[in-house]
């Protein structure tokens, strides 16, 4: 990526955020507001139409590991956040590795698990294969609010009417009898989840704990209607030093040493 001129010449130090999340699009844009530091921002380009950003942003894989080290010395990074996506654990465990080599701090911006209330109705699941497998043998009018990538695990299960929402269409569509879909993009509000259960008289929601927000609606609005939810668990993530804001980012560069990461001076 080619650094925009401003980064250049201003001399600050270079921040580049790996986003995707709500989260890295708030900081990039309380960062650009402060302008103490050169942020950049990097998206895995999995939406077709992804949300403007504050920050120059780029899009794409880094190609592993060397590639993203090989980013970070050619853009002479000076701190590396951690945004993605709390299932983006292979792009976490890149970063560890590559800010390790890079020698340029690393900080990961995680927001916290849903908690199990009372009333839940929660299964856990580890996998998304184990979590429809727990949806049973007997059809079912599932919710499914997975990945667009992740959904095909639907059709080892095909006696389920499927309910599939997502940013971006599924294509090709899935291979089971029994499947609508609907397009759309978080924040979801409560009243509109519990009349959408409501309306497709779902009896079974499929879901990652990712946290925040913006998605939580579905699983109060479960709550609400007894609805049983199969609660994808978070995949292991390195252990970095975490926080769970943007507050938290900010304070964490405030603390940081103001020399040249050793990727910077070309080390
Ligand atoms: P992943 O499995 O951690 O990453 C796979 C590869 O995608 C990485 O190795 C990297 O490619 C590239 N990549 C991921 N995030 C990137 C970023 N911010 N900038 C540049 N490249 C990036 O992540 P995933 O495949 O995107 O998704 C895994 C899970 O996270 C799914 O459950 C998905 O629904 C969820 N999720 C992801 C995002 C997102 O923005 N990635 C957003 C919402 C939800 P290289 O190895 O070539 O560098």
């Amino acid at each position: 990526m080619d650094a925009p001129p401003s980064i250049r010449e201003t001399g600050a130090p270079r921040l580049l955020i790996l986003g995707g999340t709500a989260e890295a699009r708030e900081l990039a844009a309380a960062l650009q507001a402060r302008g103490t530091f050169a942020v950049s921002l990097s998206l895995a380009g999995r939406t077709r139409n992804p949300l403007p950003q504050s920050a120059p942003t780029r899009s794409g894989g880094f190609g592993g590991v060397d590639g993203l080290e090989a980013h970070l010395r050619a853009e002479r990074i000076d701190a590396l956040v951690d945004a993605t996506h709390p299932f983006a654990a292979t792009m976490s465990h890149h970063a560890h590795e590559a800010a390790r080599r890079a020698g340029v701090p690393l900080l990961a911006l995680q927001r916290r698990e849903w908690q199990r209330q009372p009333g839940d109705i929660w299964r856990e699941a580890a996998t998304i294969p184990e979590a429809v497998e727990k949806l049973g043998p007997a059809p079912r009018r599932v919710l499914v609010a997975l990945g667009r990538n992740e959904v095909r695990a639907l059709e080892a299960a095909p006696q389920h009417a499927c309910l599939v929402r997502s940013i971006d269409p599924v294509e090709p569509p899935l291979a089971v009898p029994q499947a609508r879909y609907i397009e759309a993009r978080g924040p979801f509000a409560e009243a509109d989840e519990h009349a959408l259960l409501t309306a497709h008289r779902i009896d079974a929601i499929l879901s990652k704990n990712s946290g925040g927000e913006a998605t939580y609606g579905k699983i109060a609005a479960a709550r609400a209607l007894g609805i049983e939810v199969i609660m994808v668990a978070r995949p292991a993530r390195p252990e970095v030093e975490t926080v769970d804001s943007v507050d938290g980012v900010l304070e964490w560069l405030e603390r940081l040493p103001h020399h040249s990461s050793p990727a910077r001076r070309g080390v």
